[in-house]
């Protein structure tokens, strides 16, 4: 085979086996596999292996760093004029580029501060589609990691329920990596308690907005079963589909 036909021959197994997993978890759990949906995380990868994702049927994908999202998508709608993809950010947002973000992308996830909604909400095009947005919360409660306090999820959804430009989808989580299946769930269940508080307490005074938050975006490729044991709508998943990373993060 072509290098060509090795990269999508590589795509179509990487997607299979991690289609297999959601549903063997979906299962596990009783819910619906469609219920659960898979964002390609291609960080550092380039344009050829999205492409080669997108030619097996992948539309979503997340990206953490914004020029080099920039890039790709440049290069993609350039060469691949056809593929119609969704853009997902899930970085951390430095609040001089929210334009950028307000403009190339479908959703962000990273949202963890008042200040970054309102740019987003103001830079975003009247004319599109309301950005999705997700509040990243810090469940674990480390000092180093990204993401607002639990205890700050529903004033700040709160906030955004009341910026017209934007849609409050739900929460987004990274707890901290554990091999113990038990830990993991424990965090996860914590992530989806504290949606269903934020948007219980929404439904008081925005019951209109309460009504879009359908999103658990939780689950990365080493413990997306946990995930979605505890209600994950939306498995962030790199390693497994794309291999392992070999830049170090920026
Ligand atoms: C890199 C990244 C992922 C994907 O992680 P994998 O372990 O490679 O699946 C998911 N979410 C966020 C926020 C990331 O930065």
């Amino acid at each position: 085979m072509n290098g060509k036909a090795n990269t999508e021959q590589a795509a179509l197994v990487a997607l299979q086996q991690v289609h297999s997993r959601i549903d063997a978890a979906c299962a596990n759990s009783g819910r619906e596999p469609a219920s659960v949906t898979l964002l390609a995380v291609s960080k550092t990868f380039g344009a050829d292996r999205l492409i080669a994702l997108a030619d097996q049927g992948q539309c979503a994908f997340g990206e953490n760093y914004l020029q080099e999202a920039l890039d790709k998508q440049q290069q993609i709608a350039h060469e691949r004029p056809d593929l119609q993809l969704e853009w997902h950010f899930i970085g951390p947002i430095q609040s001089n580029k929210t334009r950028p973000l307000a403009e190339c992308f479908s959703w962000i996830h990273s949202v963890e501060r008042k200040k970054i909604a309102n740019r987003l909400n103001e830079q975003r095009d009247d004319a599109a589609e309301p950005l999705n947005v997700c509040i990243q919360v810090n469940i674990d409660r480390s000092p180093s990691k990204s993401g607002c306090l639990p205890q700050d999820a529903a004033a700040l959804a709160s906030h955004i329920a009341g910026l017209p430009r934007l849609n409050l989808r739900g929460l987004m989580a990274i707890p901290d990596p554990s091999d113990d299946p038990a830990d993991q769930q424990r965090a996860f269940a914590a992530v989806r308690e504290l949606f269903n508080a934020v948007r219980q307490e929404l439904g008081t005074t925005h019951p209109d907005q309460a009504s879009l938050m359908d999103t658990l975006s939780m689950g990365m490729t080493a413990d997306l079963e946990a995930a979605i044991a505890q209600g994950s709508t939306m498995v962030r998943v790199g390693t497994a589909l794309f291999g392992a990373r070999s830049k170090p993060a920026k």
